[in-house]
């Protein structure tokens, strides 16, 4: 590898996963990782739209990252710098006019052409490159296999894009319309990440139990569709997947045969992210969930029929335009009535080009602090509750890289939760059961159940490493 790649990566899982596809793709051109921006020959910024903000914070990362391309031209170099994801795909040649020294600027659904637009932008000094196009073939058909190696949890893109079109959210103007990839090709990328030492996959999409991809050719149901449910019965059949996860889902799609999952699939994890935005059916109209909070209620009864120890999370809006106390105290009923592992929760903030941002009852800001202070002192309360029950109790844990402190992993448990304990390095990537000692807010801390037994008398030697470039955790769930 000759040329320095360093991508950042801002917001959900499915950037993270789109991150990585990024690096595959310009290594058959030479780019290798680079841990930092400074003297990288191409800078991506794989931006989110989610946040307040987003696209001046895009704006002054640039500012950033323009002297460091201003101090390689003085050393005789040139770094191009591109603009993708979804404030990409919402600001598009807008980034181009305020950044002239942005070199290209692609979209969520177009960066399978990025080794040809790196290439123009490399061809021309002062030609600027754009492409927010929504192209008629699907980009997984043009992106290269998953690497050799994989992250003992890795990400898998099942299903992209959205048509619910809530009046809050802007993901259906970014991403798209949904989309869902065929089920024999998911199959066929878990089974490479397998092979390159994932031991559990947590399927992405906007929607991803929404997801209806074509039957795999022979399959029970050739020539029809399978949903979230079939996929993940015939994705845990793969040797070596030990758990799967997914992520997000949409009430309004819980079908029958993804609850038969939760009941059936023992890899399946018992832990769903299943946001509700509100307690208050007005506010929920209002929003177009196209649910109301009992139909959410049932839900999630239904699930817990299926699989009486699951566990949830969820995301919620405060201070929605129209939401008086009355529907916020809903919120917090509904809170009470689930009970939470752990929850996201936001204030509400206008995106332009959404209906809601021009909705003339806008909450004043110091009630939406209010009510964001009064609906985190619950959440946390129930996730330090359910954190606690842990203590003295066993988790398996899937141990994914060293902790803080020598001798230490730290891994993820059933619920997600990090566990901290006393393992030997060379069992990251094994699932070992872990007594519970102590429980924080986000985190719990245990020591191994079983005796230590020497890596070669295992026969189980997947070996994690983490993401090749730019690989956080992601800030927040998609
Ligand atoms: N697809 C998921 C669903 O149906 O709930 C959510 C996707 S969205 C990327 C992640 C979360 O960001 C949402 O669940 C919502 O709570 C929050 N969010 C989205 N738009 C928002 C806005 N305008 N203001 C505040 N929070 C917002
Ligand atoms: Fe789609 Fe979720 Fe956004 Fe609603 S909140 S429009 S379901 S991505």
């Amino acid at each position: 590898m000759t040329k320095r790649l360093f991508i950042k990566t801002y917001g959900c899982q499915m950037n993270v996963y789109d991150a990585a596809r990024m690096a595959e793709l310009m290594a058959p051109l030479g780019y290798g990782p680079a841990g930092s921006p400074e003297g990288a020959d191409l800078v991506i910024l794989n931006t989110c739209h989610i946040r307040e903000k987003a696209a001046e914070k895009v704006f002054s990362e640039l500012g950033t990252i323009r002297r460091l391309k201003a101090a390689r031209a003085r050393q005789g170099g040139r770094m191009i710098i591109a603009v993708a994801g979804c404030v990409a795909q919402a600001e598009g040649a807008e980034i181009l006019e305020r950044a002239p020294f942005v070199d290209l600027v692609v979209g969520p659904q177009a960066y399978h052409r990025l080794p040809e637009m790196v290439a123009r932008a490399a061809a021309a000094e002062s030609r600027q490159v754009l492409d927010t196009s929504f192209p008629a073939e699907p980009k997984f058909d043009y992106l290269p296999e998953t690497s050799a190696t994989s992250p003992v949890s890795a990400f898998l893109t099942v299903q992209e894009g959205c048509d619910k079109f809530c009046t809050f959210c802007v993901v259906p103007y970014t991403r798209g319309a949904e989309y869902s990839r065929p089920a024999e090709a998911v199959i066929a990328e878990a089974r490479r990440l397998a092979a390159a030492g994932a031991r559990e996959i947590t399927l992405l999409g906007q929607n991803v139990n929404a997801y209806h991809g074509a039957a795999p050719p022979n399959g029970s149901n050739d020539g029809g569709e399978w949903g979230l449910g079939a996929l993940i019965a015939a994705l845990a059949r793969i040797p070596g997947l030990d758990r799967l996860r997914y992520t997000t889902s949409h009430p309004r799609d819980v079908d029958d045969g993804l609850v038969a999952a939760h009941r059936d699939v023992a890899e399946l994890m018992p832990f769903v992210h299943l946001p509700v935005q509100s307690g208050s059916d007005r506010v929920l109209a209002a929003m177009h969930r196209r649910h109301t909070a009992d139909q959410y209620r049932c839900t999630v009864e239904r699930l817990r029929r299926a699989r009486p120890d699951l566990a949830l999370s969820s995301d919620f809006i405060v201070g929605f335009p129209g939401e008086t106390e009355a529907d916020f105290r809903a919120t917090l009923d509904l809170v009470r009535a689930i009970g939470f592992a752990q929850a996201f929760s936001f204030k509400y903030s206008p995106r332009p080009g959404t209906p809601a941002a021009n909705a003339a009852d806008q909450v004043a800001e110091p009630a939406k602090v209010e009510r964001l202070a009064a609906l985190q002192s619950l959440i946390n309360e129930q996730q330090r509750a359910f954190n606690r029950s842990w203590v003295g109790r066993v988790l398996p844990v899937l141990f994914e890289k060293p902790g803080r402190h020598p001798g230490q992993l730290v891994g993820r448990s059933p619920y997600l939760q990090s566990v901290h304990a006393d393992v030997s390095a060379e069992r990251i990537g094994e699932i070992i059961p872990v007594t519970i000692r102590g429980a924080g807010a986000n985190s719990l801390a245990g020591a191994v159940l079983e005796r230590e037994v020497p890596h070669s008398a295992r026969e189980d030697a997947h070996q994690g490493t983490s993401l090749a470039v730019g690989a956080p955790r992601a800030e927040h769930l998609i």
